[in-house]
């Protein structure tokens, strides 16, 4: 009897996914095993956010596996220890695995292939998370590209491979012992994620209805819409990205399928910018595979003495979005209800911290780290270092976002702000980015006193603007 098991990590799904599928062809027993080892991801192990989503996807994957007559075996690790525990008793000699990129867990997989292959265990390992593989788009030099524009150049020559995969048809019973889901202990003692179950659904079924309603609703719009938090313009697929409930293969796919279904111009911008943004992730995972160390140090060595300031005082309002700018707040205070923040306002709020506040770059990364649903190690190292300055292809150091313009500018009618800063919604739109300048007597009849019913700002736009760009001016020259 020829039993296998496949290791299930980073790809909570059934669909387009090669491991699993490789692993049901011509077998007669599959295993989908996962294995709860958080502390092999240090210093990275899952934050609170990711652990509430990975308990949901969790169950919702085995839901899927019991429709097909099979169930997913959950056990503790470590992981070594675990799977040669489950090869004793189930009998198996081969493992299927789809490759994960993070520094640590790559470190982990090749010394477990290793043991388990001296042991006499086939192993498998396929790519399932990425477009391209990393390693495989270089420069004519064979190093990595350093550069979007260059690296996007070179994958779309590449074009987008092979069709997604179809679910396997044959999967078979369990009869090994699993822990429960429960028993992990990935949902908070403290109920805080009242905001999450109402904001998403975690797991394969919906990731494929997200991705539907998005081609159907917001794609033709995308190249404009996306830019706009009040709105629902962009496909919110990140987090069943980044748990592998969907592959970026099948999101391609639907996205090219959609657009050859309406060839207006404007369905095949949005198509071109949606695949780009794809794009970003594989360049920021890319990044991460050449310069694994971008999690904690910067990419571009004059950053490397910058004087950050330490000032819990700005970090916590910052935190809690009370830092009186209402753009900056909003956001703060849709990334703790709900686990996500729409892309320009995570850029504004990460160059508020960085530029404005000088407060470094890993400290805003380690919060949305922890409060992120999507939070993915590559994208959130790459793009916090993207907006300090200090990264590939980044914003230059001097291009500060102005909290208030980009308010106006992407929140006109302030729908953003009157939502997730209630407190102010009584004001009249023009004073909803600049609260502060509100005249006595409309805070008076509006009934919303600035100071009392919403803070001051915390820090000075322009003086903390100017001490920015001269320290800009101060760094090291490149070598
Ligand atoms: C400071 C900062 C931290 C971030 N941290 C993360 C993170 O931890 N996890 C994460 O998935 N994204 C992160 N992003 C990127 C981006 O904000 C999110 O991917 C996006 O907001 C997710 O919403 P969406 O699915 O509706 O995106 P859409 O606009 O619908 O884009 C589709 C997909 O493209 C990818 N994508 C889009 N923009 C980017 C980008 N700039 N970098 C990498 N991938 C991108 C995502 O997978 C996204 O789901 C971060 C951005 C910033 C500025």
């Amino acid at each position: 009897m020829k039993t296998r098991i496949v290791w299930m990590r980073q790809d909570l799904r059934l669909t387009d996914n090669p491991a699993l599928y490789h692993a049901t062809q011509g077998s007669d027993a599959v295993i989908p095993a996962y294995i709860h080892a958080p502390e092999e991801a240090a210093p990275w192990a899952p934050g609170a956010a990711s652990n509430w989503w990975r308990h949901h996807s969790l169950k919702a994957l085995d839901h899927a596996l019991k429709k097909r007559n099979s169930q997913l075996l959950i056990r503790f690790g470590p992981s070594l220890d675990a799977l040669q525990k489950l090869i004793t008793e189930s009998g198996a000699s081969e493992i299927f695995w789809n490759r994960l990129y993070e520094p640590q867990l790559l470190k982990r997989d090749r010394q477990i292939k290793q043991t388990l292959e001296q042991q006499g265990i086939r192993v498998h390992e396929f790519d399932g998370a990425l477009l391209y593989k990393p390693g495989t788009v270089l420069t004519k030099e064979q190093k990595p590209y350093r550069v979007f524009s260059r690296f996007w150049h070179t994958c779309q020559q590449l074009g987008l491979g092979e069709p997604p995969l179809p679910t396997p048809s044959r999967l078979s019973p369990l009869t090994l012992a699993s822990e429960n889901i429960e028993t992990l202990g990935l949902l908070p003692d403290i109920p805080w994620d009242h905001g999450l179950r109402q904001s998403w659904q975690p797991g394969e079924a919906s990731a494929f209805e997200t991705l539907h309603e998005f081609c159907d609703t917001a794609l033709e719009t995308y190249d404009s819409g996306r830019d706009t938090p009040g709105k629902s313009g962009t496909s919110r697929l990140s987090p069943h990205l980044a748990f592998g409930e969907i592959s970026p293969r099948q999101v391609a796919a639907a996205v090219l399928n959609t657009f050859i279904d309406h060839t207006a111009a404007n369905s095949s911008r949005g198509a071109e910018t949606f695949i780009q943004e794809l794009g970003w992730r594989e360049f920021a995972n890319h990044s991460l595979y050449h310069f694994p160390y971008i999690t904690d140090q910067v990419l571009n060595k004059r950053f490397e003495h910058f004087p950050w300031q330490h000032d819990e005082c700005l970090f916590s309002a910052w935190q809690q979005g009370k830092t009186g700018f209402p753009i900056i707040d909003a956001g703060m205070r849709q990334l703790w209800q709900t686990g996500w923040m729409h892309n320009r306002v995570r850029m504004v709020v990460a160059s508020f911290l960085t530029k404005n506040g000088l407060i470094s770059w890993q400290q805003g990364a380690r919060w949305f780290w922890d409060t992120l649903v999507d939070a993915d190690l590559a994208s959130n190292s790459f793009n916090w270092q993207w907006v300090a300055g200090c990264g590939l292809d980044a914003a230059p150091y001097f291009r500060i976002f102005n909290p208030i313009r980009q308010s106006e500018k992407f929140d006109p009618n302030a729908l953003y702000l009157s939502h997730w800063v209630p407190e102010l919604a009584k004001l009249p739109t023009r004073w909803l980015h600049t609260p502060w300048l509100t005249p006595d007597e409309i805070q008076f009849s509006s009934h919303v006193h600035i100071g009392k019913d919403y803070p001051l700002p915390i820090l000075d736009l322009n003086t903390t603007r100017k001490r920015a760009l001269n320290l800009s001016k101060q760094l090291p020259m490149a070598s």
